[in-house]
């Protein structure tokens, strides 16, 4: 294995600036944050010369790391979203925390090597945030920890037992885990299913000013529970309860009508799309026109991990649009790679996004003569581009990923498939 080492500055042959690649362009930063970018400049000697186009960090703003030991476990005998569910708590019963610092160590690398510099991760099985931390500084990839509430199994249920330890500490409980955060950490409201209004209204002042993410109308049975419940939709029980605003992003907001998104829009919520995984999970395609239309800022996020893939993230919103309309070009390329860039980083509640002075120096380099990206507009790689094209990721100008390869950790393959494995396993006896 090699060694980090942080340049002091870099070399682009094309760079994405201002929604566009430009050529030669030298980017030099202090500490790991950006204090020069000069197009059509030629390459000193000194600098590290990234080939292809760079890209500013890509911000997967909707993670749950340990779902990555489902992929390719859950397809046998169809199912449902339902029984999917039942397979994940059927892993998170397995998990300890050496297994859980395995198995996000290991997701968090692929992650990386695919291109995202930063994960929010939704975590919602209290005891183990120390070694989703441990895992994130390992690989290096920068963490907003969301620690997510979660009270009850649905309107007016307790939590089943496989969801007891999801529930620990109860409202009190999480409200201290998240007081006791880092300072770039966030918080979750798991959905309007598993917290009811009574707690729902009490969220805003325990999170503060932190990023809070919630699960929003990923199925229409949560739609048709809340309001035999509470006799409104999901968003409109979050509108009500303060859980809106600038600071908060919803995930998913598949099944949201016209009434929704305008109060999705007015309250300032940013919105994360999770394509593959709603594709995988049977969700349906949410309206991610109309909502970005109606003026919702837009992420992505990878959420389960049944594809880990920027590209293939961005694409699949603007080929569920296609498949929807009968349209092409809903999203234009530059769009797409604002959602993965902006868009995340603003859900995150982090700096970055672009390559600018005062950002932080996250660059994704991508291969332009792969089978994949050769003879493709430059412009356009986003709609062609796969994360094995990702040949150089550097974070606060540490080169991390070269050649694909994390430079400490090696492939992501047999670190997943160690982790996967021991995940597993039988379940390790209580002390
Ligand atoms: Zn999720």
């Amino acid at each position: 294995m090699g060694k980090r080492v942080t340049p002091s500055s870099f070399w682009c042959e094309l760079a994405w600036l201002d929604g566009a690649p430009a050529p030669d362009v030298l980017v030099e930063h202090r500490d790991g944050v950006i204090t020069s970018v000069t197009p059509g400049a030629p390459a000193p000697p000194a600098a590290h010369r990234l080939a292809g186009c760079v890209l500013p960090g890509l911000a997967n703003a909707h993670s749950h790391a340990f779902h990555r030991a489902l992929r390719g476990r859950t397809h046998a005998g169809g199912g449902t979203f339902w029984t999917w569910r039942d397979a994940m708590y059927a892993l998170a019963a397995r998990l300890d925390p050496d297994r859980y610092l395995a198995l996000a160590t290991a997701a968090f690398t692929e992650m990386l090597c695919a291109g995202w510099t930063a994960v929010g991760e939704f975590h919602y099985l209290p005891g183990l945030a120390d070694a989703v931390r441990a895992a994130a500084d390992r690989v290096g990839v920068r963490l907003v920890l969301l620690e997510t509430l979660y009270l009850a199994g649905g309107p007016g249920q307790a939590l089943s037992p496989a969801q007891q330890r999801f529930g620990h500490g109860g409202f009190d409980g999480w409200a201290q885990r998240v007081a006791a955060g880092r300072a770039a950490d966030g918080a979750a409201v798991h959905s309007v299913r598993a917290v009811p209004p009574d707690a729902l209204a009490r969220v805003r002042e325990a999170v503060g000013s932190r990023p809070l993410h919630v699960h929003l109308s990923e199925q229409p049975a949560e739609n048709a529970d809340c309001r035999a419940a509470y006799g409104c939709s999901p968003t409109r029980l979050l509108a009500e309860t303060g859980v809106l605003g600038p600071t908060t992003t919803v995930v998913h907001a598949t099944h949201v009508d016209v009434g929704d998104r305008s109060t999705l829009a007015g309250t300032g919520t940013a919105v994360c799309l999770c394509p593959t995984t709603e594709a995988d999970l049977a969700d349906g395609i949410g309206p991610a026109r109309e909502l970005a239309d109606a003026g919702c800022p837009l992420a992505l996020g990878s959420d389960q991990h049944a594809v880990v893939d920027p590209f293939a993230e961005a694409r699949a919103v603007e080929y569920g649009e296609r498949l929807r309309s009968g349209k092409r070009g809903r999203f234009g390329p530059a769009e797409l790679v604002s959602a993965l860039t902006v868009g995340g980083h603003h859900a995150l509640g982090l700096p970055g996004g672009a390559l600018a002075v005062g950002a932080p120096c996250d660059l994704v380099a991508v291969r332009r003569d792969s089978a994949r990206t050769a003879g493709a507009d430059p412009a356009q790689l986003v709609l062609v581009a796969g994360a094995a094209d990702v040949h150089t990721v550097v974070v606060g100008g540490q080169v991390l990923v070269r050649d694909g390869r994390h430079v400490e950790l090696g492939e992501p393959g047999p670190l997943l498939a160690a982790a996967i494995t021991a995940a597993w396993a039988q379940p390790v006896p209580a002390p």
